[in-house]
């Protein structure tokens, strides 16, 4: 609240503090048996919305201060893929009421969403034409269901973030632009990285940086370049897998254990070994605070845990902390004086 009483917008906020959204929708949905793995294609907004509500209530729950209308790939292309363009807009709207409703219910700010469109290509004016009209209906009926700001994300063709920057600039609302960075520490077109992010900003975001694709530890060296190059606040919502020199990106990552998967990689399916701890979302969110990032998120394989660990780590205490451990009551493990020695003794031997 300012001191009006009216509820604080996204760059007021910013100018206090940092601020946290959670994202990661597709992967925890397909994880828990909603989703189609491949497609990625978020009919559940309309198969089963209660189940998108939910996961916005957990991830407020967790520290979110965002919840971000689950529109990720509800877009003309990708519905064209698997044959349901006449549901475009129901999908879109859909999405949009499921997130306003949890936003209102729990005081959060309402963010609308476009991505990659899978379409665009640097050097086809036709391709540049379609982005900009996708990007344009997405962000009208963003617009006409009150979001407060609009994200757009994962462009790996920096040019393709130039047009959804100046599509949400021309809505009036504010913008927070993020790339992807794949295994080269550079745009597709061949831009560096904090140069690309310049562009962003100059086109007219307000908030800039990066999202998906590399883990913490391989998005961590490209911020420490993007924050002294913008002026504006700087994004950052890695997944959170054990990304690595060698291996940057998620899609890069190989299983020493394991090799029977159906495409030949642990991506997208099979990355669970390589998921990040809470303590390294801490470890990260820390780091990433220091570099001067203030905008914060994780990205595909997110789920609540992550998200409340990186809002412990700036210092908040969600609902979801009440329930942080305890281990000084754990049976074998604890140390409170009334549990029995015979389980402590034993804590060494399990
Ligand atoms: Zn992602």
């Amino acid at each position: 609240m300012n001191t009006n009483g009216a509820r604080l917008g996204l760059m007021e906020r910013l100018a206090e503090g940092p601020v946290i959204c959670a994202e990661g929708y597709l992967f925890e949905l397909e994880r828990r048996g909603y989703l189609q793995a491949g497609a990625f294609v978020p009919e559940v907004v309309l198969d089963h919305p209660e189940e998108v509500s939910q996961l916005h209530r957990q991830f407020v729950h967790a520290g979110s201060d965002v919840v971000e209308a689950f529109t990720y790939y509800a877009h003309r292309e990708k519905l064209r893929l698997i044959g349901r363009e006449e549901a475009l807009e129901q999908i879109n709207r859909q999405a949009l009421a499921i997130a306003k409703e949890v936003a209102d219910d729990t005081e959060t700010l309402l963010a609308g969403n476009i991505c990659n469109t899978n379409v665009y290509g640097p050097e086809d004016e036709e391709s540049i034409r379609e982005t900009r009209k996708m990007f344009e209906e997405q962000v009208g009926w963003a617009v006409e269901a009150g979001v407060d700001f609009i994200i757009g994300e994962t462009f790996s063709y920096a040019g393709e973030a130039l047009i959804a920057a100046e599509v949400i600039k021309e809505s009036g609302l504010p913008g927070v632009v993020t790339l992807t960075v794949h295994r080269d520490p550079e745009t597709r077109e061949g831009w560096t990285v904090p140069d690309a992010c310049k562009r962003v900003e100059d086109a007219g975001a307000d908030v800039v940086g990066l999202n998906c694709i590399r883990g913490p530890w391989t998005m961590l060296p490209l911020l420490r370049e993007i924050v002294p190059a913008v002026s504006v606040p700087v994004a950052a919502l890695p997944v959170p897998y054990r990304t690595h020199e060698g291996h940057e990106s998620f899609q890069s990552l190989h299983d020493p254990d394991y090799d029977k998967f159906p495409t030949g990689i642990p991506f997208p399916t099979a990355l669970d070994p390589f998921t990040c701890n809470r303590y390294e979302i801490s470890d990260f969110t820390r780091e990433a605070y220091d570099l001067g990032v203030r905008y914060f998120g994780v990205c595909c394989g997110a789920a609540p845990h992550h998200i409340r660990s990186m809002a412990e780590a700036l210092g908040r205490t969600p609902p979801a902390s009440r329930y942080s451990e305890d281990m000084s009551k754990h049976a074998f493990l604890g140390t409170d004086p009334t549990l029995r020695s015979q389980n402590t003794e034993f804590s060494d031997k399990m």
